[in-house]
């Protein structure tokens, strides 16, 4: 019997896609204020820059140290402040009993404000930010400090997310349950205990 939900932030209870040009418009301005920066890597890498951590774009596409720590400076206190919508299927978790956590991975300032503009922040028993800039720790140990505190047994929980190789591996190396949200059908051989297109698929696997 299921009674704890651990969910992931981005492209699990809203899409990405929808703030993504806002996000890197936002990024690209406060970066060009800075003077003596060439910014042309940045550029040819945008598509994956919207798609893939900034260290790792970063180092595929070479950018210069200046650009890379210039980078980095801004994403740590960059904030999105637009009004963002969850994924129409999320409200079926919203009303779940269950006792909720949010744990998701990038840059905390930006998670926070995410987290605020989706008007969830109430939903969830406690929200961490995985932030490598800030701490070594993974969603995996993050997943255990949550199992420790509340004394929650693997089998009491559930792990929903988009991503294989993030949430879903870790809570399967924690002998935890995994939803693997995959509305488009990426990952039709992805190692996971549940799959479905649906966050209402959800409240089926729990019941
Ligand atoms: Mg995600």
């Amino acid at each position: 019997m299921k009674r704890v939900l651990i969910l992931d932030l981005d492209n699990t209870i809203y899409p990405v896609s929808s703030i993504a040009q806002y996000l890197f418009n936002k990024f690209f301005f406060l970066l060009n204020q800075e003077a003596g920066i060439d910014s042309s890597a940045l550029i040819r890498s945008k598509d994956e820059l919207i798609r893939r951590p900034f260290h790792d774009v970063a180092d595929e596409f070479s950018f210069s140290p200046e650009l890379r720590n210039k980078g980095i400076e801004i994403l740590n206190n960059l904030t999105c402040d637009e009004i963002l919508v969850p994924f129409s299927d999320y409200h079926h978790i919203r009303k779940s009993a269950l006792d909720k956590f949010l744990v998701t991975t990038g840059f905390t300032k930006l998670q926070y404000s995410k987290v605020k503009q989706l008007g969830i922040e109430n939903d969830f028993k406690e929200i961490h930010i995985v932030d490598p800039e800030v701490s070594p720790k993974t969603k995996l140990d993050i997943f255990k400090e949550l199992m420790d505190k509340y004394n929650y047994q693997a089998t009491e929980v559930l792990v929903i997310g988009d991503d294989p190789q993030s949430e879903i591996r870790a809570a399967i190396a924690l002998g935890i349950d995994t939803f693997l949200y995959d509305p488009d059908n990426k990952y039709p051989e992805a190692k996971t205990t549940y799959r479905g297109d649906s966050l209402e698929k959800v409240l089926v696997v729990i019941s």
